[in-house]
């Protein structure tokens, strides 16, 4: 199954709104869905994908938040195709990544519990709950159906969005040089900080 190009942003693509899946003319949903995973799977520690970032702009979502060791993960690899929030509960702040933007992490508040109504592949109504890493995940992940990057969910631009080191670290470069990553290396990689903590200095 091929491995597809990621597209990154400012692609105008990543700022567009998907268009639902209309399971009546989709032959090619299974097809879609399998490059989608072998996609994430392909970029290490990637824990979820959304079709858009891809460039196809469906309302489809793959996840398996199991890939990072750091975090409990209740439901490991699931697709979510159409979904929508339909409870949600609390707020963390933590630190997220984005395969669409690999030179940057920022600080990003979001739900810590959620309920999403959703369809599988099979065209089936289900609904999952998750909580802290997991929800942050799906929820990251449905906010690239609506064109939404975690660049517009920062408090701040100037203090909750950094650059990057390790990539600078492997390749040998100064810091802060816009240092450019390999592709495919990234993926949706957090850290979990104290929601009441300001910012890196
Ligand atoms: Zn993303």
């Amino acid at each position: 199954m091929p491995i597809l190009q990621v597209i990154e942003y400012p692609d105008p693509r990543l700022k567009q709104v998907s268009n639902p899946v209309s399971f009546a003319d989709e032959a090619n949903l299974e097809a879609v869905i399998q490059d989608l995973f072998d996609t994430m799977y392909d970029a290490p520690g990637c824990v979820g994908l959304a079709a858009p970032q891809v460039g196809i702009l469906q309302r489809i979502v793959v996840i398996d938040s199991s890939r990072n060791p750091k975090f409990e993960s209740r439901h490991g690899r699931v697709v979510l195709i159409n979904p929508s929030v339909e409870r949600q509960e609390g707020e963390v702040i933590a630190r997220e990544g984005c395969l669409s933007l690999p030179d940057l992490t920022a600080n990003v508040k979001r739900a810590q519990f959620i309920s999403v109504r959703f369809q599988n592949p099979e065209g089936i109504e289900k609904k999952i709950e998750a909580s802290d890493f997991e929800a942050r995940v799906i929820l990251h992940e449905m906010d690239h159906l609506d064109g939404i990057l975690f660049l517009d969910r920062v408090a701040s631009l100037k203090t909750d969005v950094f650059r990057r080191k390790r990539y600078a670290q492997n390749e040998g470069k100064k810091e802060g040089d816009g240092a450019r990553k390999p592709v495919g290396e990234d993926s949706l990689k957090m850290q979990e900080i104290e929601s009441e903590r300001s910012s890196n200095r």
